[in-house]
């Protein structure tokens, strides 16, 4: 914060700490260009610490015929496990399958899925006989089961993965503040000059300068892009559009021995023709996802009731242990830019087939909303290509990130241990012996959890609150939201300790409950 108060000017300010900001700011740090990034709330507070967990191409895009979209995101997919192995790592998938036809069809496309990753695959995919889909899933329901088919994806931390991204920026010269709110821009001559910005915590107002502001807020991208319209408006007159319909997509979280297994089940279409995932998650399973519109943009979207059913009820149909209401331990929502381009943008649209859009306006100011986790170092790319091209920074080289280690990958190998594992020392990557030597290595707060692991969170990893530390740093809320309740308090008072400031427990308790059915 007191870095922000400084007068400078900076080559790029970005607005918005989730996956599609925090990729273009490590990009541009990398590139040697002077970067400062902002968040209203904590990095990754929004969608990015909300998904499914899958670093993929995704087979429903290939079931849609998406082939470039799905070659890039597998070529993506490689990075990330390279760069991040300690967060990010292969999985197996297991699709049952029920019909003679459904295993020559369903395999026919994930051989074409290991075909389009090559080089980047993770594995073969396999033609499972009916025994041996039930030894990877033993909970699956037998009765009617033909076979199945296995096939390799990957599973990542998101939220760790953002920390990993906002620390490395850091560590490449970026300045990344979260708690901080931009407000409105500021212009010279109608052109976007810089950010108006104010600390969420004490209510400071700063200006950052730049003309260069890449607007990366998510599903809340329209509210900078109206103030704009109205401050700059395009040329023909017309009001800004918006660019964002939001859908949400709903999570449960339900014991381990609902699946049994460290594979993931995949049902290729639920009875509303979506995709339904079970996936082995820190020594939990994560049931989901659904797709329903809404109108308004929550910071904290709740589930509707019939969302819930729905997952239940889909679970039931293949697993024979089937969840009730009473076993999920966390559910959460997550809200998706799904991207509806202004009529009027014509040629300053980009991308609109590869999932993410890229817009300039009038005034200059870059937005960027759409896509998806596994993407976003491309989406980063992109972005800066688009900044360079309307002349808002200089040419610089791309491809830096490519074979670029994250903060927490160390010099050596590291031992295997499995992302379908409960959290604990080894969610720290290499950085796991430097947080040992904190105070409160041996005291346990709750199952992978300890009190030198909230000290880490408060000194290195931007954490004020606690709930950055039980929803972000630690997945606890998402993993056991009565757990979370339950040591709350003593998460409160060792941040207290330790950064001095209120860590508004109070206020997680009842965010806490949200999460709870
Ligand atoms: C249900 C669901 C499941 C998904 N599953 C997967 C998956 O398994 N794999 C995958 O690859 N992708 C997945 N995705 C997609 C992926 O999660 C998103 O594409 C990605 O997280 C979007 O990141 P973002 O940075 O654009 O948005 P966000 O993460 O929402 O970040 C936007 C940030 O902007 C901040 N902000 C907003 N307004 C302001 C302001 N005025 N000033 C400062 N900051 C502001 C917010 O606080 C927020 O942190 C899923 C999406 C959903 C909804």
């Amino acid at each position: 914060m007191s870095s922000l108060a400084e007068p400078r000017r900076y080559d790029m300010i970005v607005v918005g700490g989730g996956a599609t900001g925090l990729g273009v700011a490590l990009d541009a740090a990398v590139r040697g260009l002077s970067v400062v990034l902002i968040d209203s709330h904590d990095f990754a507070h929004g969608t990015s610490s909300r998904s499914t967990k899958l670093v993929h191409g995704g087979v429903r895009y290939l079931a849609q015929g998406n082939i470039a979209l799905v070659q890039e995101a597998l070529r993506e997919r490689a990075i990330v496990l390279k760069n991040a192995p300690y967060v990010a790592q292969p999985l197996a998938f297991v699709m049952p399958t029920y019909h003679w036809w459904d295993a020559p069809f369903f395999g026919a496309g994930l051989k074409m899925y290991d075909l389009l990753a090559g080089r980047a695959g993770l594995g073969r995919t396999e033609m499972l006989g009916r025994g041996e889909t039930l030894e990877y899933l033993p909970t699956l329901r037998a009765k009617g089961l033909s076979g199945g088919v296995k096939y390799w994806d990957g599973q990542f931390n998101d939220a760790r993965l953002a920390l990993a991204l906002a620390r490395t920026a850091a560590a490449r010269g970026a300045l990344l503040v979260n708690y901080c709110q931009a407000t409105g821009l500021q212009y010279s001559q109608g052109k976007v000059a810089g950010v108006l910005c104010e600390d969420t915590l004490t209510g400071a107002q700063h200006t950052l300068s730049s003309a260069c502001v890449v607007n990366a807020t998510g599903v809340w991208v329209d509210e900078l892009r109206q103030k704009d319209g109205l401050a700059v408006p395009e040329p023909d007159g017309e009001a800004t559009e918006p660019l964002v319909a939001p859908s949400q997509g709903v999570h449960m979280v339900v014991d381990r021995e609902f699946l049994g297994s460290e594979t993931a089940l995949i049902v290729p279409k639920t009875a509303d023709g979506r995709v339904l995932f079970a996936v082995p998650w820190l020594g939990k399973v994560i049931l989901g996802t659904t797709d329903t519109p809404r109108q308004d943009l929550s910071r904290e979207p709740l589930p509707f009731d019939h969302e819930i059913d729905f997952i239940l009820k889909e679970a039931a149909r293949y697993l024979r242990l089937a969840p009730k209401r009473s076993d999920v331990r966390s559910v959460w929502v997550g809200l998706r830019p799904l991207v509806k381009p202004p009529q009027h943008a014509g040629h300053k649209t980009k991308s609109i087939s590869r999932e993410h859009t890229i817009l300039t306006s009038q005034s200059g100011l870059v937005t960027v909303t759409g896509g998806k986790w596994t993407t976003y170092r491309a989406m980063a790319e992109d972005v800066i290509e688009k900044c360079e091209q309307s002349g808002l920074i200089g040419r610089t080289r791309k491809g830096l990130t490519e074979s670029l280690p994250l903060v927490g990958v160390g010099n050596t190998a590291m031992p295997t241990w499995s992302l379908a594992l409960a959290p604990g020392w080894h969610s720290y990557g290499a950085e796991q012996d430097f947080v040992k030597t904190l105070p409160g290595a041996g005291e346990e707060i709750c199952a992978g959890l300890t009190v030198a692991m909230v000290r880490f969170a408060a000194r290195y990893e931007y954490a004020l609150t606690v709930e950055d530390v039980l929803a972000r740093r630690s997945r606890c809320l998402f993993l056991d939201a009565r757990l979370a309740s339950a040591v709350a308090h003593r998460v409160g008072d060792i941040l207290m300790q330790e950064t001095n400031t209120d860590p508004k427990t109070e206020a997680f308790l009842t965010l806490a409950n949200q999460y709870v059915l």
